[in-house]
């Protein structure tokens, strides 16, 4: 009988996991290597979180993470919404009249830091979960092929499964995966938080970000997150040595004044950062697939799968979405821990797996954009990827806005706008004269370059 369940990492998909299962009556031991968060939120900004250094960048929460919340642990959701975090609606284009049967669509941007405060503030209220703090997982206990323990620094926690929850850098996961791949995202991330003074009002969601994409040769967004913070981020080339001054500074804050849409947030007496600019690099598309020979009772979740580009802000649905399919597996196969393998290896490989190769294919084709520009060739023409265009055709057909924003927020599969129905209505707006309007543009390159070079001087 499964009865003791070790969840080795306290990230995202750690936490979660551990909530579903202790309440569906496991006895839940969480090991998380970096300490805990401050007992206040207004003292967050001082949380260290080596183990995952992500928790610093800036975050948003697609409708999957919110709508499993919703279902699965509405305390939590209800506890993010007191502490300041705000939905955005999404089920209609910005200024426009949702229909009377518009499906629920919301999602959200916060510091990573406030979502796992609240999801930490769930651990300690609830029964049947013990937390280890500080401490660091060493190794799986197997035996005769079956998992009966996790051995942490200096001791052995006895359980029947490990749920491996310790990121795209698990220490675990080597032993028990098979194949596994990787593709570079093509980017460094460079980010800084703000806070917004007195009464300046909070940047809009979604209309802000500005993404700068298309052959721009770069990318930025300001994003609103919770109490009247926000972020703004730069993503560039891992190669481009002008733009690797972004981790300066003053070069970073040259950058962001070089983006006339940031400037209400920005301009100064409206914000003050809160944190210094924090680069990212080494970022990188991954797969791993739990073995079949994996031992009985090893169970991965999270970013030990797969991780795919930030820019697209998918990994912590994917993380949450993990551990509901894990609490959902263990309930229906009580006991068959075999069962409940199979089951999270076909969900990564029938419903993750896609998700993958669609990162791997837009990071391709933006990477040769970028590289064009940056070098100052002809970007190869390109139509416009097929999620943008109904997205933007949304704004004329709101049944084309509600199908691509299902897509844009892992609440549909990434062919799910293959489809007739969605040819025919792109073929009806387009032929009625329309033509995709010109996203927010933003600097150029050579403008944002010029801006770093005139800091200099
Ligand atoms: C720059 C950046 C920006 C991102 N932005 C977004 C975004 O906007 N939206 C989004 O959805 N996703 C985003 N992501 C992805 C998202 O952060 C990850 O997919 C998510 O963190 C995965 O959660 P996890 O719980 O699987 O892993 P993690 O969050 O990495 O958690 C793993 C945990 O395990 C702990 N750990 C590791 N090893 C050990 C050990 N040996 N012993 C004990 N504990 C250990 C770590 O300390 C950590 O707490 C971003 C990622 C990056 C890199």
């Amino acid at each position: 009988m499964v009865s003791r369940i070790a969840v080795a990492g306290g990230g995202i998909a750690g936490l979660s996991a551990a909530l579903l299962l202790a309440r569906q009556g496991y006895e839940v031991d969480l090991v998380e290597r970096d300490g805990p968060p401050p007992d206040d939120l207004g003292d967050i900004q001082t949380w260290q979180r080596p183990g995952a250094p992500q928790v610093r960048h800036p975050h948003m929460f697609l409708g999957l993470f919110r709508n499993l919340l919703c279902t699965r642990l509405s305390d939590v959701h209800a506890d993010l919404l007191a502490h300041g975090v705000e939905e955005v609606d999404m089920t209609a284009p910005p200024g426009v009249a949702a229909p009377p049967d518009a499906i629920d669509l919301a999602g959200f941007g916060s510091r990573r830091a406030t979502v796992e405060w609240v999801l930490h503030r769930a651990v300690r209220k609830q029964a049947g979960i013990r937390v280890h703090q500080g401490v660091s997982v060493r190794d799986v206990v197997v035996e005769g092929g079956r998992v009966t323990g996790l051995r942490v620094d200096g001791a052995v926690i006895d359980a029947d499964a490990v749920v491996d929850a310790t990121g795209r850098r698990s220490a675990l996961a080597g032993a028990f995966t098979g194949a596994e791949e990787e593709s570079p995202c093509g980017n460094v991330y460079h980010s800084r938080l703000y806070r917004l003074l007195a009464d300046v009002p909070q940047p809009p969601m979604f209309l802000v970000p500005v993404v700068f994409a298309g052959g721009a040769g770069f990318g930025g967004g300001l994003y609103a997150h919770d109490n009247r913070t926000f972020a703004v981020v730069f993503a560039r080339l891992p190669e481009d040595d002008v733009l690797a001054r972004l981790r300066e500074v003053g070069a970073f804050e040259a950058a962001a004044g070089a983006v006339p849409q940031f400037e209400p947030w920005l301009r100064a007496g409206n914000s003050e950062p809160i944190a210094t600019v924090t680069p990212m690099a080494g970022l990188t598309n991954t797969w791993r697939e739990l073995s079949p020979a994996a031992p009985v009772g090893y169970l991965p979740i999270g970013d030990v799968l797969c991780t795919t580009d930030p820019v697209l802000g998918r990994g912590a649905s994917f993380a949450l979405a993990g551990a509901v399919r894990l609490a959902d597996l263990m309930d229906r196969n009580a006991g068959d821990l075999e069962a409940v393998g199979a089951g999270l290896r076909a969900y990564a490989r029938d419903e993750v797996r896609p998700w993958y190769d669609d990162a791997v294919r837009d990071n391709a084709q933006r990477t040769e954009l970028w590289r064009a520009t940056v070098e100052g060739r002809r970007a190869p023409e390109a139509d416009l990827p097929l999620a943008v265009l109904a997205a933007l055709a949304g704004m004329q057909d709101l049944r084309l806005w509600e199908l691509a924003q299902l897509r844009a927020n892992l609440l549909a599969a990434p062919d799910s706008l293959d489809t007739p129905e969605v040819s025919k209505r792109l073929d009806a707006v387009l032929s009625s004269g329309w033509e995709p309007p010109v996203l927010s543009p933003g600097p150029t390159y050579t403008e944002l370059t010029d801006a770093l070079a005139a800091q200099t001087g």
